[in-house]
């Protein structure tokens, strides 16, 4: 493992230990993705960076003007993916006791052969789900355990791809309720002191960039009347957006308030307050988090 992926392991420590003092009865949850996200940047450190992206041959305008990831394959190593899977098993076995019962049935399943974790994981990648489906009736589970473990266990090669597609190139920001990179909804915002202007933060492959200036990164209002904030007192550094338009929130991280690295899913998983306070007011969550077990 390089030095750079040793010192990320180590911010996310000292992350997961601030927001559990910071938070103390968010510390299961934050624990337990904070252990998920260890496994991923381990394997994301195995991951072959120049990785090459080709544009499909046959491109439609659609695809042009689309995300940057749309209509090419991402060159994943199955064997990797697959090993990342195991870990996350293991890691998955030390949540909630559906959890551990689940991935049990999994575990069993995969070594009996009622379930090939291959080809669920090559499906996974195409963002496929029949062979979800197949897979989670023949073992008796609902799907959300086998979407999560499926998801995490490809997330790091799509976080690869879009930082391989994005370095160096002039990124357009995030006009439309989606990445740009790969289409998906943002996390996230973060108000970031380099930047000087609200972030917007993907929940898929985690591209990050510049939102427009006071607007709603859903509906796209920017009538100034229809923003507010919501936050606890005393806890400033995080607050949620909510839109008096569509009724969308989103919550943003001040980073600026922080001297850590600052890791969306943790973040936003630590926050789980807010979010109730947010839906007691009728209001939604603008996009829920890729991997949620919750
Ligand atoms: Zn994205
Ligand atoms: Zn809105």
């Amino acid at each position: 493992m390089g030095k750079g992926s040793k010192k990320i392991l180590e911010e996310l420590e000292e992350r997961v230990k601030t927001l559990v003092r910071l938070r103390p009865s968010h510390k299961e949850i934050l624990e337990f993705y904070g252990a998920i996200l260890r496994e991923q940047l381990k394997a994301r450190g195995k991951i072959c960076r120049d990785m090459t992206l080709e544009k499909p041959r046959t491109s439609s305008q659609e695809d042009e003007e689309g995300p940057l990831l749309r209509g090419r394959k991402i060159p994943i190593d199955f064997e990797l993916a697959k090993k990342l899977f195991r870990c996350l098993c293991r890691v998955a076995k030390g949540g909630t006791p559906i959890l551990k019962e689940g991935i049990e049935k999994i575990e069993r399943a995969a070594r009996d052969g009622r379930i090939d974790i291959d080809r669920f994981l090559e499906e996974m990648a195409l963002s496929e789900s029949r062979y979800l489906e197949e897979a989670s009736s023949s073992i008796g589970l609902s799907r959300d355990i086998l979407t999560f473990l499926g998801r995490a266990s490809i997330q790091p090669f799509l976080i690869e791809a879009a930082a391989t597609l994005t370095e160096g190139a002039d990124m357009k920001e995030w006009s439309e309720s989606r990445c740009p990179v790969c289409g998906a909804p943002p996390l996230l915002s973060e108000l970031a002191e380099t930047e000087g202007r609200r972030m917007l933060i993907c929940s898929i492959c985690g591209h990050r960039c510049k939102g427009v200036r006071m607007a709603c990164p859903f509906c796209h209002t920017q009538d100034p009347k229809a923003h507010r904030y919501l936050f606890v007192e005393g806890d400033e550094s995080v607050r949620i957006d909510v839109c008096e338009v569509c009724k969308k929130y989103i919550k943003t991280i001040d980073s600026r308030k922080m001297s850590q690295r600052i890791f969306p899913l943790l973040e936003d998983m630590g926050t789980l307050h807010l979010d109730m306070l947010a839906q007691g007011e009728g209001y939604q969550r603008g996009s829920t988090p890729f991997l949620d077990i919750s």
